[in-house]
């Protein structure tokens, strides 16, 4: 039954790629492959024989860079996704705002970066399947006089917030607090930059994704995370709404890996159970 679907799969995407002619006459370059020598299609890479995929190495234990080479668990998922589909990987560190313009542009082939899944995304690329949860957490000085999420809402409150510049941090502060007059929000290109601003007094938190404000605690002294959470998401990976072969390729690819079992290894790996 899998097989037969997978063969009519192949064979409306052949339909609909000789329906496409030349891919537009846009400079594209062809590959094809074969997810466990079931789906075999023809489809198009920002790269040729590659699988390049967009990141902010900045993000542990998602991706980061160690001995000059971006490592993590985004990196090690999309090796995988490379590897079934015969592509070589490679990875094109650039601003986390600029990952969704370089996907949609065609200058990468998927946005890896502990990307949460929103509406407002979704109207501007397709989610492949949802690899991971993340929790978006409040880091604070160990002597604050935050001590819960909900001090943040408290009526006369008056914060100052530090995010990661476009993320859902910062799109959920803004909307809940400044835009509320609770106070605001002051935006940094790295979430590291905005931890150091708690550390040196200039904003009063700061709200981030739970593994890298871990992370980023367990290096700078006197900082702790509240044990509220601000909000739960999932995480994707962002791909072109134009390139449907491979999205279906890299999905499919991304599906079996999930349940074979080996994303969850990948993870355990980088964040041992507590
Ligand atoms: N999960 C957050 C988002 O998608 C942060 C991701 C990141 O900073 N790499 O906005």
């Amino acid at each position: 039954m899998k097989k037969f679907l997978a063969m009519m799969m192949a064979l409306a995407m052949v339909l609909a790629l000789a329906a496409c002619g030349n891919n537009g006459g846009e400079a594209s370059v062809s590959g094809s492959g074969d997810v466990s020598g079931e789906i075999a299609v023809t489809y198009t890479t920002a790269n040729e024989g590659k699988l390049t995929m967009a990141t902010n190495a900045a993000f542990p234990p998602y991706e980061y860079v160690e001995g000059g080479k971006i490592v993590g668990i985004d990196a090690e998922i999309a090796g995988a996704i490379a590897e079934k589909l015969g592509l070589e990987l490679q990875i094109d560190d650039m601003e986390f705002d600029s990952i969704i313009e370089a996907v949609k542009g065609g200058k990468a082939d998927i946005g890896l970066a502990g990307m949460t899944v929103t509406d407002e995304r979704k109207e501007a690329v397709d989610f492949t399947a949802s690899y991971a949860t993340g929790v978006q957490v409040v880091i604070v000085t160990e002597d604050s006089a935050i001590t819960s999420v909900d001090d943040l809402f408290a009526e006369g409150a008056n914060t100052t917030i530090g995010v990661q510049r476009n993320t859902t941090g910062d799109l959920y502060t803004t909307w809940d607090i400044q835009d509320e007059g609770l106070g605001k929000v002051d935006r940094y290109s790295k979430g590291a930059d905005a931890v150091q601003a708690l550390k040196t007094g200039k904003v009063d938190c700061v709200v981030i994704d739970n593994e890298p404000a871990k992370a980023f605690v367990n290096a700078i002294e006197g900082l702790k995370i509240l044990d509220t959470e601000y909000a739960v998401e999932d995480y994707a990976g962002a791909m072109s709404k134009d390139n449907t072969a491979l999205y279906e390729a890299v999905n499919a690819a991304l599906e079996e890996l999930i349940a074979d079992g080996t994303v969850k290894a990948i993870v355990d790996k980088y964040i041992p159970a507590e």
